[in-house]
C-alpha cells in the first residue's frame, strides 16, 4: 500500500514541474515502521526516487545527474553490461528506482547505490554498485488467484462485462480463442449467457496483469449449451486448446484470414483479368487482405516455418508447412517475425503487413496450398483442428468432472459478487493435462 501511495506522490510531482528542464530531486519519505520489499530490498533501509526514462536519457546521464562521475560510471557499465547493455536497451517511458544509502543523507552530493530498471510490470534489472559492481535481472512476485463469474448479454459481451466490472480481456478470450469457430460473438442475443472459471494475474500482490489463462466456461447461446475446458495436448510444444464435454475440439485447423481486421480485397481467381496488362488473363492464386502497413499477420494453423525471405514479387514473405496436405504462404510484408525451421501455433504474429515486391497498396496476399497445389481457401471444407488421441481423452475426461461439476454449480445471479478463490501457483494452473 505505502508503495502505492509514494509512487503516485513522486509521478504528481513529475507532472507538475514537467515544464522545467531542471532536474527535480524527488527523495521519498517513508514511513518508519513499515518493511517495505520490493525488487529483494527493503526500501525502508534506503531513500529512493522513482522516474521514467527521458527522452536523452541513458545510463551516464542519470548517474552524472546524481553525482556519480565518468570514471565510476564507465567502469560499471563495463561490469554489468553482460547482464544488461545499459548503452542500448533503455527505453523511453520505462520506470527506474534509483536507491540512496541513508548513512550520508547530510551531505548535499547525495549519490545512489543501486540503480534499477523495470523493463515490463514484472522484470526488471538491478545494478548494485554499493561496493562491488553487480548486476542481474530478477522477477517481481506474482500471485494468482482463481475466479468465477457470470453475465447475461444485453448488448454485447464487452459491454457486460464492463458493467460486471470484470476485465476486457475475458472477451478477447472468448471471442478470440474459446468459442472463435462455434460462436459468432457479432451475432449474440439479448439474453445469452455465460459462466466462466478463470485466473486472474497480480505482480506484488496488488498490481492487476490482466487474465492469466481461462480453466472453464459456458456459453448459452441461441439454445445450444456450449461446454469449454482448457486442456494441454502438447507439454514440448505447449499446445493448449478448448474441448467441449465429449472431448471434441473447439478449434478449426485454420484460421478464417490471417489479419485481424483486414478487408478482402481481391479473391482467388484464375480467370482475372487486369487492364494494366492490357486485359490479359492474369490468374490470382492467392487472397488478399487490405490492411495498414504494420498490421500483425498470423500463422493461420500450427506448423513449421520451411520459407522466410525475401524474393522477386513476393517481396518479403513467409511459408509454413502445416502437415502433408496443406501449406499456407504470406506475402509482401513490412518485415519477417520468423525464421526457417521454427514451429508456429496459430495465432503467432508472424510478420507485418507492408507493400514489398509487387504490391500496389498495402496488403497481405494469402497463399493457400493443398496438396502442392494453389487453391481457393474460401472453397475450402476445412478440416477441424486435431481431435484428441484416444489415451488422452480418457484422462481429459477425468480431469473435467469435477470442473465440469464446479462450473454447474454456478448459478446466474446478476447481483452475485465475483467470487474469489483461493490464490494459487503457477504450476497449479499449468497442471493442466
Ligand atoms: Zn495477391
Amino acid at each position: 500500500m505505502a508503495i502505492t501511495a509514494i509512487a503516485v506522490f513522486v509521478f504528481a510531482c513529475k507532472e507538475d514541474n514537467s515544464t522545467e528542464e531542471t532536474y527535480e530531486k524527488e527523495i521519498a519519505e517513508i514511513a518508519e515502521e513499515e518493511t517495505i520489499l520490493e525488487f529483494g530490498y527493503d526500501l525502508k533501509q534506503y531513500e529512493f526516487k522513482r522516474d521514467t526514462i527521458k527522452k536523452g536519457d541513458t545510463f551516464g546521464i542519470i548517474l552524472e545527474r546524481n553525482n556519480i562521475g565518468y570514471p565510476k560510471i564507465y567502469q560499471i557499465a563495463e561490469k554489468a553490461k553482460d547482464t544488461f547493455d545499459i548503452a542500448t536497451k533503455l527505453q523511453v517511458g520505462k520506470p527506474y528506482t534509483l536507491l540512496f544509502s541513508k548513512e550520508n543523507l547530510s551531505d548535499s552530493l547525495q549519490k545512489p547505490t543501486t540503480f534499477i530498471y523495470q523493463e515490463t510490470l514484472e522484470e526488471y534489472v538491478v545494478i548494485d554498485f554499493k561496493d562491488s559492481i553487480q548486476a542481474y535481472t530478477s522477477r517481481k512476485p506474482i500471485t494468482y488467484v482463481q475466479k468465477t463469474a457470470t453475465g447475461v448479454i444485453e448488448n454485447n459481451i464487452s459491454e457486460t462485462l464492463e458493467k460486471k466490472g470484470l476485465s476486457h480481456m475475458l472477451a478477447y478470450k472468448m471471442a478470440d480463442d474459446i468459442y472463435a469457430w462455434t460462436i459468432d460473438f457479432r451475432r449474440l442475443q439479448k439474453g445469452d449467457r455465460f459462466k466462466v472459471m478463470y485466473t486472474d494475474k497480480y505482480i506484488d500482490d496488488t498490481i492487476y496483469a490482466g487474465v492469466h489463462n481461462v480453466k472453464a466456461a459456458y456459453f448459452e447461446h441461441n439454445g445450444d449449451s456450449l461446454y469449454a475446458f482448457e486442456f494441454k495436448t502438447d507439454s514440448v510444444k505447449n499446445i493448449i486448446d478448448y474441448f467441449n464435454e465429449d472431448a471434441k475440439n473447439l478449434r478449426r485447423a485454420f484460421l478464417k484470414m490471417p489479419v485481424k481486421f483486414g478487408r478482402l480485397s481481391s479473391r482467388y481467381n484464375l480467370k482475372r483479368r487486369i487492364a494494366y496488362y492490357g486485359y490479359k488473363v492474369r490468374p490470382h492464386k492467392g487472397t488478399d487482405f487490405a490492411a495498414p502497413i504494420g498490421t500483425p499477420i498470423m500463422a493461420t494453423a500450427n506448423g513449421t516455418v520451411v520459407e522466410s525471405r525475401r524474393r522477386g514479387g513476393n517481396g518479403k514473405y513467409v511459408k509454413i508447412r502445416h502437415n502433408d496436405t496443406y501449406s499456407t504462404q504470406y506475402l509482401h510484408m513490412k518485415a519477417q517475425n520468423v525464421k526457417k525451421g521454427q514451429f508456429v501455433k496459430q495465432g503467432d504474429i508472424i510478420g507485418w503487413v507492408g507493400m514489398t515486391g509487387n504490391s500496389g497498396g498495402p496488403h497481405v496476399c494469402y497463399r493457400f496450398w493443398k496438396n502442392g497445389k494453389q487453391v481457393d481457401p474460401f472453397r475450402q471444407k476445412l478440416p477441424e483442428a486435431k481431435p484428441i488421441s484416444d489415451s488422452l481423452k480418457v484422462r481429459y475426461l477425468e480431469y473435467i468432472k469435477p470442473i465440469k461439476q464446479q462450473l454447474d454449480n454456478i448459478h446466474f445471479l446478476e447481483a452475485e459478487p465475483i467470487e474469489q478463490e483461493n490464490t494459487i501457483t503457477e504450476d497449479q494452473i499449468t497442471d493442466i493435462q
